[in-house]
This record gives C-alpha cells, structure tokens and sequence, in this order.
C-alpha cells in the first residue's frame, strides 16, 4: 500500500508488524538508520527484549490490552545496537481477521527523545510552578474564558486555584473547577473587575489595579484590594491581596498628619523640632508673629540663639530634667531682629534615643506671654502699693492707736483738770493785783500771773497737740493770703520783740505775694511761734526777717530768718521733740519746749512742712512750706488775692485717666479723704478725651501708660481741647527721668507725680484744686 509505505518513510521513523506471541514478524528498513539494527537481526526477536528492563511492565500492559483489541500509545526506550536506548513513541493497533479475532499487531514508532525531553522539563516546571503557586500566600487563580457564539468572552470559569486562594473562596479545588466566576461573584460586573479581566485576556496587557475600594462579597464589607493579572491561553493567570489595613491606616496617618498640620498652621504657638546638638530640625507654627523670623532663619541653627540667655538659667540642670522625662516650663523671652524681645512661654521635652540614656530630639513649644508678663507685672506693681499702703495705714494707724490713744487721752482730761484750777489761781492773782501792794507784793502776784499764762498756753499747745494725734483737730481750710497772714503774725509779735530789742519785719518782693490752702488761723499761730522764737532766741538789736520763695510742685516757703544764735545739727535732730527745749530751759527765756513740735504737726497736717536750716552764731532760718492755691503766683496781685477767697468746702471735678483697677481703686479711696472732690474714672485715653469734653475737669491725674494710646498724646489732645486751657494736669509716671519731667511739662503738663503715688502729694492736689477751682 503506497499510502503506509509514504507514512512509513516520511512521517513515521519506523513500522514493524508482530504476532500474538510478542515477536517481531516485520520491520521496516528505517530502523536501521534510527536504532542501527538490521531489519533480519530484529525479525523473530522479543518486543520485551528490545525495550529497557524498566519499560517492560508497561509494554505488557499494552500487549494484553491488545489481545483484547485495544489500542494503545506508548513511550518507551528501545535499545540500539550501540546499547544505549532511545525514547520512542509507539503506537500500536491490533489486526483483526474477519471474525474480528485479533491475529496480529502492527506499530508505527518515532523518535520521541526531544519530545521526551521537553515533556520533562514541562514537568519540572509544572513542578516547580505548583510548589510556587501552593507556598503563594496570596491568592492565586487561573480563569478560563468562556466565550459566546459571536466570539466574545461571556464569562470565566476557574481552572485551578492555588491554597491560599481556596481558602479565601472558601471552597475545595474540585468545588471550584469548571464553575462560573460571574455566577459566584456576581458583584464582578458591576465593580468593572469582570471588564478588566476581559482585557487583559484580549490585549495581553497585565492587570495591574493597586488600592481597588471593593465590597466584599466574602467579607461583606469594603475592602482595599491590589490584583495582578496576566493572560494565560485563552485565560487569565490572577492573583489578589487584601490591602485594607495598610490602606486604613495610611489614611488614618495622612489624616492624623492634615489634622497636625491644621493644627499647627493655625494655632498661635510655635513648634519646634530639635536636634541633640540643639539645631533647630524644623518648626511650625505662627513663626513669623511670634519670632519675626521666617522658617528658613531658624532650621539649622542653634535653638538657644532664639532666647534672651540670661533668661534661660541653668541650661545643664534642665538637660538633666529634660532627660529625666520631664516636661520643663518656663517663661523667656525672645530675641526678634528688629532688636525688640518678646515674652513667651517655653514647653520643652525629650524624646529619648534607644539607649534611654541620651536625648535623640527635643521637642519645644513656644506661645506668646507678652501680655500675660506685663499684666503679671502690674498686678504685682499694684499689689505692692497696695501693700504699702496698707502696711503705712496699718503702722499710723497702730502707731495712733498705741502711742497716742492713752496718751492723748491722758492729756485731753490732763489739760482739762489743770484748766479749772487754773482758773481760779489766776481769777485770785488779778483779785489780788487790785489790792494796794507792796512792792515785793506786786512782784509775787506778777510772777503768779506770769507762771499762770504760760501754764494755760502750755495747756491749750498740749491740747491742741492730743488732737491732731487722734485726728479730732478740725481745721478750717481756706486760700489764704500770704502777705496778710504774713502781717498779722507781725503785728502780734511785735510787742514781745520790742521788749527783747529786736527789729522784726517782712522783707520786701513779691515772693509773699501768693496764696496757701491753710487754716488761716493755725497758719498764723505758726507763724507767730517762728517769730517769737526768733526774737526770743536772739540779742538786743538783733533782727528778725519774714521772706517768700516759691518752690517746685507748687510750694511756697514762708521762711522766718533770725540773727539768734544758731542750732546745731545735734540740736536740729531734736527740735520737733516735745518738750525739749535743747538747753533753753537752763536760762530765763520763757517757753514750754512745745511750741515747735506743735507747728511741725500743723504744717503735716496740711500737706505742708516745716524746715529748719542754722548757722552757729549766725542765726537760723525756719521755713513753713504750704501748698499755694493760685496757679501762677505771679499772675495775682495782693488786692486780687483778697477777693478770691473761695468758699469753705468747695468743689473740684477730677478725672483720672487709668487702665489699672488698682490704682483707679487707690484713687477712688484718696478721694473719699475729700469731700469736695468728684472723681471720674476713664479706663483709655479715648474715653478720658471723651470725658474731658463732655465735662470739662478742674484737675486730670493722667497715667502714661495706657493701653491704647501713648499718654503723651492724651496730655497733647487735652491741652488743645477748648476749654481745658488753664485746666491742671498732673502726669503720673512709673518711670520719671529728668527727660522725661521736662518733655512733659513742655506739652503742658503741671507736674510729673512718680508711683508708688505719695497719698499726701494727690491730697495736696487735690486741696489746691478746691481751693484754686473759682480762679
Ligand atoms: P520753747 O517754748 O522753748 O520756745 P519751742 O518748741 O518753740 O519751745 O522751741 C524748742 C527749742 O528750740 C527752744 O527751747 C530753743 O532752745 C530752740 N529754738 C527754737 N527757736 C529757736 C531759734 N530761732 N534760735 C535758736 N533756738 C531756737
């Protein structure tokens, strides 16, 4: 037959025939070029003896399944006459007679080592492909498309599914094979998962979808999931893993790091970042308000440069604190580049490197105390005068209470029991005066007279003393004339100086031309104790002088000059004692010792002073310095100041321009001393301007330091305000440099009062004021 003679040369490298009996009964000639053998050496011959030992099994398999007419394939090694084998394929088909009897067997065979080789490798693969794909942790699964009439991919069925993904699918791998995947996951259509894998079996192109937001199927809830995929056949090789929690918590960072960025770009504190060494690594925050500085100036130098250093104290104890674990506080303050420093308040920890023993980075928090330092700082400022002057009302008080209660209670009933006594030695003394006397009788009743005055002077001087120690003296404040006080003093003294060979007068100038808010009458009594001391204390034609200067804060010294003996330093230190007449008392110079120490407390009293100045053989000069009442002395003439003589108890309207409720309280107290005084407060140089307008002030007291314009502007605004032309202003300042005095009396201030405020220095103002408010 040409056509198995064509088959046999050409396609198939050898034919042969055999019998039931397992021998060769034909074999074409090829089989010489392909094994070596001679056709005759094989005819005869065993198939079994023909194939290797190992592949004998098999082939008799194959022979009895022939005697039942089957046919089979089979690879096996057949020998060659060199002895080593080749892989064959062999085919064989039984031979059946008309019976249908098997009678015979024919066989095609072929080279089959190159197959055989390749079929190896392919298992080896396989082999190793399976392990991979079973040690995957992911899962893994293999999609056969299935497609419709018109060709297009209709749906998928799992082919194979490795460990982890059956797992995840929750099915055994015969569950699973040949089954529907958009049966099971219906959802694949919908989420655009089936598309893609359509794709990519189409283009070949791999499936990459990183992050897909996914609903479960299997775990029935959103999920984030990674897929690659690539086309195998006509399939897809896919794999998947769950990313959710990476994704979850990726989001929770970024999220956790908008919600820090928010915070710090809108917090006013200033975070920083710093290295062990101190360099700054970086920082956030409101960096340019607080620091003046931009993030660039700070991120790589040194952090301590930023502060005021000798705020920052012991820089190696608070590295121990820090490393310690604790937070370390403080308030320091910045250095900004414009030269200005700025109070902050300082947050420092340590983050700990591995060791647990160094410092791997600080972390600093900064935020503004500014205003919070400066509020400190007045507060304390007030608390201070506030203190004090409760501790100086506390000691006056005391000091009144102890000393002078019994005292001047002692006295006042004293005084009270001499008087009526007194009263009669000297009613009996005059009686007696008019009876015809001797001589040496007369002299007695003189003395008794004499001893008698003084006695009740020295009374009404102790008496008067007692009071102004228990504040029961009363005073009648008025302006007074200088020059007439001056006179009347004057023209009672004169007696007694003629007596004594003294000249007193008033020196001429127009110095005494003013007025002081006194007591017209204690003004004179005190003036009349100067005067008679000094003609008392002097020499026959001595002299005694009454002269005027005015003095700073609107003070006037009336001064009494004497041509006496003088006072020394020792003797001045003792002069207001009472009761010491520093040696007087050893001639024959009437006095009690009382009369100066009276004076000096009526001079205190109000708002005044006595001083004293001597020279040693000399003379001495005492002064009565008195708050004067008119503005400018020099502006009022004698005549004038006789007539404005205001009433008793008059009035004055005085603002006080203040942000500190301490002071505004201190104030609101010192005006209570007076009656006459109507206080109005304005927290803010826009409202005191607003005040002054609306009604216009007899005196201002205006503080510099306010919180929303500078106190020199105020001072400025007030003066040219219509109206507040002859108006007072006393500036009071915490901090009054000579500059400073002068600058402000330059813009029209009266005085400059420095705090903590001398409370007898605003009563004086104040007093000047009622007393000046007709002018
Ligand atoms: P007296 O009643 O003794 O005058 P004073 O209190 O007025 O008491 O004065 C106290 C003492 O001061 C006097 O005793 C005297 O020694 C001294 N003294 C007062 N004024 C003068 C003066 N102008 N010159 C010298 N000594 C004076």
């Amino acid at each position: 037959d040409l056509r198995y003679r064509l088959l046999a040369e050409n396609v198939i490298d050898v034919i042969a025939a055999g019998d039931n009996g397992g021998r060769v009964t034909w074999i074409s000639p090829s089989v010489a070029t392909v094994l070596g053998w001679r056709p005759e050496q094989l005819v005869g011959s065993l198939w079994a003896d023909l194939v290797h030992p190992d592949d004998r099994e098999r082939l008799r398999e194959v022979q009895d399944g022939l005697l039942h007419g089957k046919s089979a394939r089979l690879e096996a090694r057949v020998r060659r006459t060199s002895g080593e084998h080749l892989w064959m394929n062999i085919r064989v088909k039984p031979v059946l007679d008309d019976n249908g009897a098997v009678v015979a067997r024919i066989a095609g065979m072929w080279d089959a080592e190159n197959e055989h080789q390749a079929g190896e490798a392919l298992a080896r693969t396989e082999a190793r492909y399976g392990a991979a794909l079973s040690a995957k942790r992911d899962p893994h699964v293999f999609l056969d498309a299935v497609r419709g009439d018109d060709g297009t991919i209709v749906d998928f069925v799992y082919a194979d599914a490795n460990a982890a993904a059956l797992s995840w699918l929750g099915r055994t791998l015969e569950e699973l094979q040949e089954r529907s995947l958009l049966t099971a996951f219906p959802g694949h259509r919908a989420s655009g998962m089936f598309d893609a894998y359509v794709r990519t079996v189409e283009t070949g192109e791999q499936l990459v979808e990183d992050e897909r937001r996914l609903r479960s199927e299997i775990l029935g809830t959103d999920a984030w999931f990674d897929f690659r995929g690539i086309q195998v056949l006509d399939g897809l090789s896919l794999s998947w893993r769950d990313v959710t929690t990476k994704v979850k918590t990726r989001n929770e960072i970024a999220e956790a790091d908008e919600r820090h960025r928010l915070l710090a770009e809108n917090a006013s504190d200033v975070v920083f970042r710093v290295f062990a060494d101190g360099t700054v690594d970086w920082v956030v925050g409101s960096v340019a308000e607080l620091l003046g500085r931009n993030d660039d100036d700070i991120r790589g130098h040194s952090a301590l440069d930023l502060f005021v250093a000798e705020d920052l104290g012991d820089l190696e104890g608070t590295g121990v604190r820090l490393r310690h674990g604790e937070t370390v506080v403080d308030t320091v303050r910045v250095m900004r580049p414009d030269g200005t420093h700025r109070w902050v308040s300082r947050r420092m920890r340590a983050v700990m490197a591995d060791d647990g023993e160094h410092a791997a980075w600080y972390v600093l928090a900064i935020s503004d105390a500014q205003a919070q330092v400066e509020n400190q700082r007045a507060l304390e400022e007030s608390e201070r005068q506030a203190q004090d002057l409760a501790q100086r009302y506390a000691r006056a008080r005391n000091e009144a209470l102890d000393a002078s209660r019994e005292k001047t209670v002692f006295l006042s009933r004293m005084s009270h029991e001499l008087r009526t006594p007194l009263n009669a030695i000297l009613g009996f003394a005059q009686l007696l005066a008019m009876d015809e006397l001797t001589v040496d009788q007369a002299d007695a009743v003189h003395q008794i007279r004499t001893g008698g005055r003084h006695l009740l002077e020295l009374i009404s001087e102790v008496l008067d003393i007692s009071r102004i120690e228990s504040g029961r003296l009363s005073l009648s404040m008025e302006s007074v004339a200088v020059a007439d006080a001056v006179n009347e003093a004057l023209d009672l003294v004169r007696p007694l100086a003629d007596a004594a060979g003294v000249r007193v007068g008033r020196v001429d100038g127009a110095a005494c031309v003013a007025q002081v808010w006194a007591d017209r009458q204690r003004v004179i009594q005190v003036l009349l104790n100067l005067l008679s001391n000094g003609a008392k204390y002097n020499h026959r034609g001595g002299t005694v002088e009454v002269f005027c200067e005015p003095l700073p804060g609107e003070l006037l010294a009336i001064r009494v000059r004497d041509s006496g003996p003088g006072l020394s330093a020792d003797q001045i230190g003792h002069i207001f004692e009472p009761f010491d007449r520093l040696g007087a008392e050893r001639t024959d110079i009437e006095g009690t010792g009382i009369g100066l120490t009276l004076s000096e407390a009526l001079a205190r009293l109000r708002s005044g002073r006595l001083e004293v100045s001597s020279e040693p053989g000399v003379g001495s000069v005492f002064s009565l310095v008195l708050p004067s009442s008119a503005l400018r002395t020099g502006d009022i003439g004698v005549d004038e100041v006789e007539e404005v003589t205001p009433t008793l108890g008059g009035t004055a309207h005085v603002l006080y321009v203040e942000d500190n409720p301490a002071n505004t309280h201190l104030m609101e107290r010192i005006a209570g001393l007076r009656p006459g005084v109507r206080l109005t407060l304005a927290p803010n140089g826009a409202l005191g301007l607003d005040a002054a307008m609306r009604d216009t002030p007899d005196l201002v007291l205006l503080d510099l330091h306010l919180p929303d314009m500078r106190g020199e502007t105020v001072l400025s605004r007030l003066r040219e305000m219509p109206g507040m032309h002859g108006v007072r202003i006393v500036v009071v300042t915490a901090d009054a440099s000579a500059g400073l005095a002068q600058r402000l009396t330059g813009l029209g201030a009266d005085a400059v009062l420095t705090k903590p405020i001398d409370v007898g220095e605003v009563l004086g103002w104040f007093d000047r004021t009622i007393g000046g408010s007709g002018s």
